[in-house]
């Protein structure tokens, strides 16, 4: 590894520039820590997944619907990137996207603006979806990622008096319109604690032990907030406040089709039975156990008027 990429990586968005942002150049990305590197279209570190990717335009195997994306990974192409020459694998950057899809970590879209080919557009966070090895247009396989863009609330739009104090260059990078004020701004989430979680269980559900295998045998899990990140729960993005969750229960978790109640058993809500199921603790994860109270009187409450909202 090249000791400039020795600097931290950072998931997710960087509050201070908004979808829709546009930076005047390669350099600009990695100088304020978007993306690592100059040329390769991926950004990575060694063992860790992917924290942006800039869509070249030029890869012929490359589809781009907006917010649907079927990108094509690094690798194996003529020195003037314009065709294939060599097979892909899933090494270096390939490997780190292929993380992003394994552990559900949204990655950041840049692309050319159009027409200006030192211009790139923040399109915003997405995720991997899919990954898959196939004979690319010229013959040879390619790594190919299905994206998809992560539907999310409105930013506050960012005060960037604080880009002057850090000395960091203004000009180059053009803000989108302003848009209105809203009381929402979009949360970063801390992937280390999702992470730490889904290791204590070694990736099986607490509520039915279960859990997902990828093609390569790759364990799969949800990190679930007990108390919502978001409006208008608030909660904290700590260890205490997750659960590791199969993709089943923790929707019907969020959704409110389940609780759990104060001696740990699972309630469905909407027939108000018992299930079969306990939430399964283990001695070291210090849940937070207000948590899941608050997580039962907002959905037991029949005074809850947002719940009358969303109906
Ligand atoms: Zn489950």
């Amino acid at each position: 590894m090249k000791k400039e990429n020795a600097q931290k990586m950072q998931f997710g968005h960087f509050n201070e520039f908004p979808v829709g942002t546009i930076f005047k150049g390669r350099m600009l990305l990695k100088h304020l820590g978007l993306h690592f590197h100059i040329q390769n279209g991926i950004s990575y570190t060694v063992d860790d997944a992917a924290d942006a990717i800039v869509l070249s335009g030029g890869y012929i195997d490359d589809e781009d619907r907006g917010d649907s994306i079927v990108y094509t990974g690094m690798g194996g192409r003529s020195t003037d990137g314009r065709c294939q020459i060599q097979d892909q694998t899933f090494t270096k950057g390939n490997r780190a996207l292929l993380l992003n899809h394994e552990q559900n970590i949204p990655v950041r879209v840049f692309s050319h603006v159009e027409g200006i080919s030192s211009d790139y557009l923040y399109r915003g966070l997405y995720e991997v979806n899919r990954c898959w090895l196939m004979p690319g247009q010229d013959g040879f396989n390619i790594c190919r990622y299905q994206l998809n863009k992560i539907d999310e609330l409105a930013f506050v739009h960012p005060d960037h008096t604080h880009l002057a104090e850090k000395n960091i260059e203004h000009e180059g990078i053009v803000l989108p319109t302003k848009r209105k004020t809203t009381t929402h701004s979009f949360i970063v989430r801390d992937i280390k604690q999702t992470r730490k979680v889904k290791n204590l269980y070694q990736y099986a559900c607490q509520i039915c032990g279960v859990h997902i295998e990828n093609f390569r045998g790759k364990k799969h899990a949800d990190g679930a907030h007990i108390r919502g990140l978001g409006t208008p729960h608030h909660g904290p993005d700590v260890s205490s406040n997750i659960l590791c969750l199969c993709p089943n229960h923790h929707k019907m978790f969020d959704f409110g089709s389940i609780v759990v109640r104060d001696d740990l058993k699972v309630i469905d809500l909407l027939s108000g039975q018992e299930t079969d199921d306990y939430l399964y603790i283990k001695d070291d994860h210090r849940l937070d156990r207000e948590q899941l109270q608050y997580h039962y009187d907002f959905f037991t409450s029949s005074k809850n008027t947002y719940l009358d909202e969303i109906a």
